[in-house]
């Protein structure tokens, strides 16, 4: 066991210089099993990713059942897979009209990208804006509608012509003028350390995108599939976007990304120049499987009412003096204690108590709770008990 790791810090390129390193035997539901047999409950779900739990038997038939048929056959469009054109079908019919045509890539920062493109494209203009502590992702244009100082500034220059307005600041939806090609917004800010939008902020947002021609692009890539205690979170207010982004939870635990917005603005990606964006693997049969099951069992399993329910739990249960405050909505929930020293031993403690917790990128004063979706009462009541225990140890 103790050369799987050392293998791993020498052969697997790390992205911090102290990871967790739990070494997974296995995962079902709420729960990871490392292989000395010691189970975690995962309050992160692969960072918002495993929204109807781990393995659900449903997602893993169907994963199996297409192994048995096909696997890639050609890149994106091209062929009639059914996998692809059902999961696409399936998810416009619970959209709103004008999110009606879907195009599958392979991650939430590829799904920007390319839903960036299509604004430039669909407007003519090139000034994109995003908002003050947003994350999009990690490649060069979504870094930059992305506001982490911390993230970027090794990678300039960024995209040129983007600018940033302030969440839920009214005097700064000005800055969104007829040169915009689109405004790029989180309708509930994930790491940021989940931050809410003011209802009439995004009303006024949607009106001053209509009135001078900038699209308006939601990212949901964490928000998604039930996570907030609504299928969508822009189901919240009630404001419908030119073009949704998607990721995380959409392919059931398996990667894909995808952006929707009309069929008209979609088929603009077919001409001047034709292949607009185009990727390799992204509307892969597999994971369009994996993903329409996960929406089914969302669907048929009520699980955003049930993280509505779960959240409010967490919420009226982690009352503590060291806890400033519990932020957010169904299970994107934030736990700020207004120390970034403490939140890593809080973190640490939960962790050998097997209660796995996670940070934020730009907010080291919370951590994250993020389960998945089918986190039952009593693991909620667990969760808090622990979380309970490790604050009582500080001083
Ligand atoms: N947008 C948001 C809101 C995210 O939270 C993330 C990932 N944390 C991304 C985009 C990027 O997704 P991916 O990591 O799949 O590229």
């Amino acid at each position: 066991m103790d050369d799987l790791r050392a293998a791993l810090l020498r052969h697997l390129a790390q992205t911090s210089p102290s990871p967790l390193a739990v070494d997974v035997a296995s995962a079902e539901g709420c729960w990871i099993t490392d292989r000395n047999g010691k189970r975690y409950l995962d309050l992160v779900a692969g960072l918002a990713v495993c929204n109807v739990g781990h393995r659900h038997p449903k997602v893993v038939a169907a994963i199996k059942e297409q192994c048995d048929r096909y696997l890639h056959v050609i890149p994106y469009g091209e062929f009639v897979q059914e996998p692809q054109v059902r999961f696409a079908e399936r998810l416009t019919a619970l959209l709103p009209d004008g999110l009606d045509c879907a195009y599958f890539v392979n991650s939430g920062t590829e799904a920007i990208e390319a839903a960036l493109k299509l604004a430039k494209r669909a407007t003519g203009r090139t000034r994109l804006i995003g908002c003050r502590k947003s994350y999009h992702g990690s490649t060069h244009g979504s870094l930059s509608l992305t506001d982490n100082e911390a993230k970027k500034y090794r990678n300039r220059p960024l995209l040129p012509d983007t600018d940033h307005i302030a969440f839920n600041v009214m005097a700064d939806l000005d800055l969104i003028d007829e040169r915009t090609a689109a405004v790029v917004v989180e309708p509930i800010q994930g790491d940021a350390g989940v931050r809410l939008p003011d209802p009439a902020w995004m009303r006024a947002l949607r009106q001053r995108c209509t009135a001078v021609g900038a699209l308006l692009v939601f990212d949901e890539v964490q928000t998604g599939f039930g996570r907030t205690g609504k299928r969508f979170a822009f189901e919240h207010d009630g404001v419908v976007p030119d073009i949704l982004v998607l990721g995380k939870a959409l392919g059931g635990g398996l990667p894909m990304g995808a952006f929707i917005s009309t069929q008209d603005r979609m088929a603009l990606l077919t001409h001047d120049p034709v292949l607009g964006h185009i990727t390799t693997f992204g509307g892969h049969p597999l994971p369009c499987a994996a993903g329409m099951a996960a929406l089914d069992v969302l669907e048929e399993e009520g699980l955003a009412g049930h993280a509505g329910d779960m959240g409010r739990l967490f919420q009226e249960l982690l009352a503590h003096p060291r806890i400033h405050q519990v932020r957010g909505r169904g299970l994107m929930l934030a736990v700020d204690l207004g120390d970034a020293a403490r939140v890593q031993r809080v973190v640490h403690r939960c962790l050998a108590d097997g209660v796995l917790g996670f940070w934020f990128l730009s907010c080291p004063t919370a951590f994250r709770i993020a389960p998945p979706l089918v986190i039952t009462e009593q693991e909620v009541r667990h969760a808090c008990q622990t979380i309970l225990r490790a604050l009582d140890r500080e001083d």
